[in-house]
């Protein structure tokens, strides 16, 4: 059932007035916030403004403090890694910030052919990749929707030397119920689409042309997925198109929405930041900036908010924000993107980039990096496949009981990935982080762990629990 107005409503004035009444953070007030957020159960917006503005050295330290507090009790030490994976880069939008925007003419257009997505596929899974989140802009080549569901089935019928893609995310526009379940029967993970701007005002100004300029399809598109089966949606806002701190106020309004309607919030949240992209002066010039230490208040609030959902973090920042995050809130990272349709087969055809990237490190790079820093990343495609989606996986997850697979599968794919793609310097940085992971686990998960680190060490793939 889509919502009775059609839309999803964002309440500008509650907004206004949250972020009035906590303009001027009271210590008192934050330290009690933050004791609230120790509990797990989530924050109210009042909560989060009163976090928003704080800036003095100690209460800042005492928000990122509590953060990685959470962060470390629901995620432990696990990251999980995934690519984007751009079929195509034509579009009818003209949103001012994005390259790929109908009207630019210095892009480089292209849709890949079928063909085309099985190499950016095989390129994939020869860096090590098991999870990609398939990207497009919104117009397809002249079979339409179908398009991405060819494209779909392309990348999971790859079994390519020692791997496969086990997992599929989908960052494409908006669709009708119908395409929305024909998405599900493609056997998706997580349907992902972001609002870019809950201001309806600054939206209208940013979205020029296309299907695109109808907010209320865009903002109701996740309760279309939802009612069509899909478990699993990921939202997120664009920042630098407006204050960070209305969008992070709607942002959670939409949270509460979905919980509401459909008894599971979001599975993911995602904060992407404005990058330079060719032919856009809003995104070299984001009006409303984000500092890089309000981006790390962002992150920690999200993570306080909603301690369950997970937070992303790409390639559009660089290697030392990434860091900085990780131990904030960030549960899933992208590594090795490319940003252009067919950019891990030809990596010079750059001016057909969505946007520049912070993070140019290939996957390895990054894995070692990682692992240096005590963080386990994690190839883990289980729950989906086991159908742990959507209620089932929060009702696991709330009590901590998910941290009992989560651990051992991280710990599985990570040898998997060591052995098979990791280079010598990067298995020896994995292969000490693994012992000493082992070493530190519960009874329980410990042995668990053991046994299928076992039976992939034997030459097992995909073991998985
Ligand atoms: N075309 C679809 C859409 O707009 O939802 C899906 C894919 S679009 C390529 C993915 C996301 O890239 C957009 O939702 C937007 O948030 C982000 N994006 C666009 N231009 C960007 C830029 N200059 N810097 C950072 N992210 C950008
Ligand atoms: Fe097209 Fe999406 Fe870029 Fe807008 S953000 S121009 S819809 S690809």
């Amino acid at each position: 059932m889509l919502p009775v107005t059609g839309t999803v409503p964002i309440d500008d004035t509650a907004i206004a007035a949250a972020i009035e009444r906590h303009r001027h953070a009271d210590a008192a007030r934050v330290r009690a916030v933050l004791a609230k957020a120790r509990e797990m159960n989530g924050l109210e917006s009042d909560d989060i403004a009163a976090l928003m503005n704080v800036s003095d050295p100690d209460l800042l330290h005492e928000l990122f403090d509590t953060a990685q507090h959470i962060k470390q009790a629901i995620y432990g030490r696990r990251l999980v890694v995934f690519a984007p994976l751009y079929v195509s880069n034509l579009c009818g939008n003209e949103c001012t910030y994005c390259a790929f925007r109908a009207r630019n003419t210095e892009l480089e257009r292209r849709a890949l052919t079928q063909d085309e997505i099985a190499t950016e596929t095989r390129m994939l899974i020869d860096q090590g990749h098991k999870r990609v989140l398939l990207v497009a802009g919104e117009s397809y080549p002249r079979e339409g929707f179908s398009y991405v569901l060819k494209a779909i089935d392309t990348v999971y019928g790859v079994t390519h030397d020692k791997g496969e893609i086990r997992r599929i995310n989908v960052n494409v526009a908006p669709l009708t119920l119908e395409q929305f379940r024909e998405l599900k029967a493609a056997k998706i993970g997580t349907y992902q689409l972001f609002q870019e701007t809950y201001h309806r005002g600054t939206y209208a100004s940013v979205h020029l042309a296309g299907k695109k300029m109808d907010y209320d399809w865009r903002v109701t598109a996740m309760d279309r997925a939802m009612e069509a089966g899909i478990d699993d949606v990921g939202i997120g806002v664009l920042f630098g198109l407006f204050d960070w701190r209305y969008e992070l106020l709607a942002l959670m309004q939409h949270v509460r929405h979905l919980e509401a309607r459909h008894g599971v919030g979001p599975h993911t949240l995602s904060v992407p930041r404005l990058e330079p992209a060719t032919g856009s002066d809003v995104a070299t010039h984001p009006p409303h900036a984000v500092s890089d230490i309000d981006f790390r208040k962002i992150v920690a609030i999200l993570r306080l908010a909603v301690p369950y959902t997970g937070i992303i973090m790409s390639t559009r920042e660089s290697a030392h924000i990434r860091r900085e995050t990780f131990a904030l809130g960030v549960s899933q990272i992208s590594a090795g993107s490319r940003t252009n349709p067919g950019g891990y087969a030809d990596s010079e055809r750059e001016n057909a980039s969505q946007f520049c990237l912070g993070d140019h490190r290939p996957l390895d790079e990054v894995i070692r990096d990682v692992a240096g820093l005590g963080y386990i990343p994690s190839f883990c495609t289980a729950c989906y496949r086991l159908g742990r989606t959507g209620r089932d996986f929060m009702d696991l997850a709330k009590p901590g009981e998910i941290k009992e697979h989560c651990d051992p599968n991280a710990l599985a794919t990570f040898v998997e990935y060591l052995i098979d793609y990791g280079s010598d310097e990067t298995r020896a940085v994995g292969e000490q982080l693994v012992e000493q992971v082992l070493a530190s686990m519960d009874p329980v998960p410990q042995q668990m762990a053991v046994s299928m680190v076992k039976r992939v060490r034997a030459g097992k793939r995909d073991v998985f629990c």
